[in-house]
């Protein structure tokens, strides 16, 4: 193989950029980022990032990586890496000797995959292709007035704290899944009156499951957000009343709708010219009728896989870019990991499996076939209100759950999910060692069955 062309320049591309070298290949490596910056870690953004008034972590641009047009490695002064955002720096992006092309789309892949297509015309011709390109913040559809935003990028980041830095302000964030909820914690901790408004019963339901659900429910009302469960959102209303912006609306794919997870009209995709802007936000309207005033309103319902720039070629893509346990696509040359990945049919929108799946999705593609599948068991942690909540494991829907140690009431202890005699997942509340314990039982039973 002469060349591999990355496309996404963030989490799990760069880790399989890093694996490339690392599994000695030694051709031309070229890294597609539509984002203007070098890669950078996400998790922060809706936690330390928007409470931190630290200029280290964002507030110059520090993450810029314009390249040097004739080699195509990022000018030394743009790496000032001391951002804590950073996931890498310049020592590693020398040793890398990769072609960043910061900035830049990808449109498409040639038919036969062995072309990737760039916005400004130029094509990367290419013996293998990782597709790292993430997902996007699902929007609600229509206009969307000033002081609306999501949460996804740093540029998304660095909006969104600007906007909650003039005094204490009435936010409403739409959505309780976990970018949601973290965010109105953040929002909380900055004096802000936080309302979340979710559509189902009880916040992060299909995550965790009724009983943990209704502890993640019940750490908003403590930590000092109102919660509105069990109703939607039918639109938003902006600067001049009688000049309502619609999102959604009663009748439409609007966030009232309990459906609204779907893709639907409102999906973003890289072509986006992203919101437009017309008025101020000045309330959000419930679809039980309700007007919640805001000044500023977090839509925080989801991301929808990067994938529209794959339309015409023959890579089979449902919610993602459809790859067997290993990380190969319908094309042996063509790789996915990360966010965008529906690997073995399940697509993990987690840091560690982004992280995870590189190596054994670049084994396969120097292999040029499936050698090795990926038996990462699923991870993740949220930090909300103080309390971090890690989860390992597969939770099946009529799992049982028991308290193997602490208490849900002091706020720290270990939950267990069970299910046929077996325990098959964990959840922890601020039990980080117990927690670690379990999950390395259940990753070494899990491997043992493989
Ligand atoms: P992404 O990080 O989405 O990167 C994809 C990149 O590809 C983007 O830079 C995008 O611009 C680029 N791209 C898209 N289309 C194109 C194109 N056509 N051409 C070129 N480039 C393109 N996970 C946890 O486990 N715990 C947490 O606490 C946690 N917190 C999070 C908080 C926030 C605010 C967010 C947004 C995510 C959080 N996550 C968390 C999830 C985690 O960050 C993601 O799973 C991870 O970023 C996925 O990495 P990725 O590289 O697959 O995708």
């Amino acid at each position: 193989m002469n060349t591999v062309t990355v496309v996404g320049a963030s989490l799990a591309g760069l880790y399989a950029a890093r694996e490339l070298r690392a599994q000695g290949f030694d051709g031309r490596l070229v890294i597609v980022g539509a984002e203007p910056h070098l890669p950078y870690d996400r998790p922060p953004l809706s936690k330390d990032f928007l409470t931190s008034n630290d200029s280290r972590t964002g507030l110059g641009d520090p993450c810029t990586g314009a390249a040097d047009p004739r080699t195509g490695t990022p000018a030394e002064d743009t790496l000032a890496l001391t951002d804590s955002l950073a996931l890498t720096d310049s020592e590693e992006i020398g040793e890398l000797a990769a072609e960043w092309l910061l900035g830049v789309h990808a449109t498409g892949l040639d038919q036969r995959g062995r072309a990737v297509l760039l916005d400004d015309g130029r094509a990367v011709v290419t013996d293998g292709v990782v597709v790292a390109t993430g997902a996007s913040a699902r929007r609600l559809p229509g206009p969307w007035p000033a002081g609306v935003h999501t949460l996804r990028t740093l540029d998304d980041a660095r909006v969104l704290r600007a906007d909650l830095a003039h005094g204490p302000r009435r936010v409403v964030v739409i959505g309780g899944g976990f970018i949601g909820a973290e965010t109105a914690s953040s929002c909380v901790a900055l004096g802000h009156d936080v309302t979340v408004v979710e559509a189902a019963p009880l916040p992060l339901l299909p995550q965790l499951g009724p009983d943990m659900a209704a502890f993640c429910a019940d750490l908003h009302r403590r930590g000092g957000a109102r919660l509105l469960t069990g109703t939607g959102v039918a639109c938003l209303h902006r600067m001049a009343s009688a000049d309502t912006a619609v999102a959604g609306g009663p009748d439409g794919p609007g966030a009232g709708d309990p459906g609204m997870g779907g893709p639907g009209p409102g999906d973003p995709g890289p072509d986006d010219p992203g919101p437009h802007r017309s008025g101020r936000v000045t309330a959000v309207e419930l679809s039980d009728g309700r007007l919640l005033p805001a000044d500023v309103v977090v839509v925080g319902i989801g991301a929808t896989p990067n994938t529209a720039w794959l339309a015409g070629t023959s890579l089979a893509v449902r919610d993602g870019v459809l790859c067997d346990d290993g990380c190969v696509t319908s094309l042996p040359h063509v790789v996915a990991v990360g966010d965008v990945a529906r690997v073995g049919g399940v697509r993990a929108e987690h840091w560690t499996s982004a992280t995870e799946q590189p190596r054994v999705a670049v084994r396969n593609l120097l292999a040029a076939h499936t050698v090795e599948a990926v038996t990462a068991q699923p991870y993740f942690w949220s930090d909300q209100y103080g309390s971090r909540i890690q989860f390992a494991g597969h939770r099946p829907v009529d799992a049982a759950v028991r308290i193997a140690e602490g208490s849900p009431d002091d706020g720290s202890f270990l939950a267990v999910y069970e299910h046929g005699g077996r325990v098959t997942a964990a959840l922890a509340v601020n039990c980080p060692r117990p927690f670690m314990k379990l999950r390395r039982e259940l990753r070494a039973r899990q491997v043992a069955a493989v």
